[in-house]
């Protein structure tokens, strides 16, 4: 692969493209956003005295000061809001009031990381079902799937202070006795069971519906196994896969999916080989940062006859923001052609996806504020233009889960917390700064303290 600079285009699109209007997103304006992000639910710029109209003017203001920091979701077409355009916003008070939520306690704080299951030699027959079909043997041999190690790193880092800890049994794939006797054809494996201790759960496969894969497992029957071998000191759980996944008969595939309330999520590898992205169109010129270039967005709404937004900002004007410094970053680097920098993009898109599927198990919805960690996503050439970071409103859900609810920290303790955090992730990220992602989101993070300490 010929490696390419990224992105050089200069304006930035720091609102929504114009495709969201066309989908019929209207996103929560300037004061409802400062509003989302208090306890009281109210607007902070909203003092008694003063007129709408001041009260406006200033969150108009406060907005655009924080947008080169913390930019709208871009709504590309196709992207999730465009077929969810309805998606409630969920503020930090209604998520503070949400009555389905775990709360980190001290006896039940511990989130656990369990490794992809193990193929026995009773299913031999599902080796090689976590390689692309579509890519030659070859091609695939230097590829080395995201460790479940960095993984953990990640998370320490990025839910900072909470114990994160590998599962410590070992899970693995067996045969399902049953399904010799319910399935008409042997050669078509509909179960495997999925074994620890002396426990065995049925999981239900099939064909790959896009043939991507050989086959794939049922992620519903992933999440019933992770409930039962939940610890007791769990806060939550996440269970690594290799294999490709699907939820119901309606889908393709699906990457991640959390049972926020029962404290459980999973998240496969599988879609995020980089040598599926090829098919999947992904642009390495315009992943996160440079997906906010102006010029790539205007080009694929172009495609559904839209005129280009007129509101934008060039790069100069947001001179040492956090996303300008994440895009510079970006910008001296090239592609990644090289075995390593391919198997950091893997990992890097990966554990992009666990930070928010245990989000979903602290009880944080779908983002529809801004371009933000939490965000839904349609596939994975919208995962890769989405941010690695919390936006304002989700930040303040985590940093008040564990230093407020675990830790008993005040507002001031908060503030701390939320400035350690980034330290930690930055810390992370300085390590993995051979991977564009984490150089990116290191820089970003740099630009952010920066702001917190002037
Ligand atoms: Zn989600
Ligand atoms: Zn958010």
């Amino acid at each position: 692969m010929a490696s390419k600079a990224a992105c050089q285009h200069d304006e930035l699109l720091l609102e929504c493209s114009p495709w969201a209007e066309e989908a019929g997103f209207e996103r929560p304006g300037a004061a409802k956003r400062l509003a989302a992000t208090t306890k009281s639910g109210r607007n902070p710029l909203a003092a008694k005295g003063k007129s709408v109209k001041t009260i406006k003017k200033l969150s108009q203001e406060a907005a655009e000061r924080l947008s080169p920091s913390f930019p709208g979701p871009l709504l590309l077409p196709k992207d999730e809001l465009n077929w969810d355009p309805e998606c409630p916003p969920q503020s930090f008070r209604s998520w503070l009031h949400e009555v389905q939520r775990n709360k980190p306690t001290h006896t039940r704080k511990a989130l656990y990381v369990a490794s992809p299951p193990i193929v026995t030699p009773g299913v031999g027959f599902m080796n090689g079902w976590e390689q692309p079909t579509t890519a030659p043997i070859n091609e695939l041999k230097d590829f080395e799937p995201p460790s479940a190690e960095a993984s953990l790193e990640y998370l320490r880092a990025f839910y900072h202070d909470l114990p994160v800890k590998f599962f410590p049994q070992p899970l693995s794939f067996v045969p399902w006795t049953e399904s010799s006797q319910r399935t008409k054809s042997r050669s078509n494996h509909g179960y495997v069971g999925l074994a620890w201790d002396d426990y065995c759960t049925r999981i239900r496969t099939r064909e790959t519906p896009d043939k991507k894969f050989k086959r794939q497992v049922n992620l519903n029957d992933l999440l019933d196994a992770a409930i039962e071998v939940l610890p007791d000191d769990a806060h939550s759980l996440v269970l690594l896969m290799d294999l490709d996944m699907y939820e119901d008969d309606d889908d393709d595939f699906c990457c991640g999916r959390a049972y926020g309330g029962s404290r459980v999520c999973v998240v496969s590898s599988a879609r995020y080989h980089p040598a599926l992205d090829s098919d999947e169109g992904i642009d390495y010129e315009h992943m996160w940062p440079t997906s906010h270039c102006k010029q790539f967005a205007d080009g694929l709404c172009a495609v559904e006859e839209l005129e280009p937004r007129e509101h934008t900002k060039s790069i100069y004007e947001t001179l040492d923001s956090p996303l300008r410094r994440a895009i510079d970053i970006v910008r001296g680097a090239s592609t990644p052609s090289t075995v390593e920098g391919r198997n950091g993009l893997w990992f890097s898109r990966v554990a992009r996806t666990l930070a928010h599927e245990l989000g979903h198990c602290f009880g944080i919805g779908h983002c529809v504020f801004y371009a933000c960690n939490m965000q839904g996503t349609s596939g994975i050439a919208e995962d890769v233009r989405q941010p690695p970071y919390l936006c304002p409103v989700c930040l303040e859900k985590v940093a008040h889960a564990i230093a407020c609810e675990l830790q008993l920290h005040d507002q001031v303790g908060k503030e701390e917390y939320i400035k350690e955090r980034y330290r930690a992730i930055a810390e992370f990220c300085e390590a993995w700064k051979h991977v564009d992602l984490f150089a990116a989101y290191g820089a970003w993070i740099r630009g952010r303290l920066h702001q917190l300490s002037v």
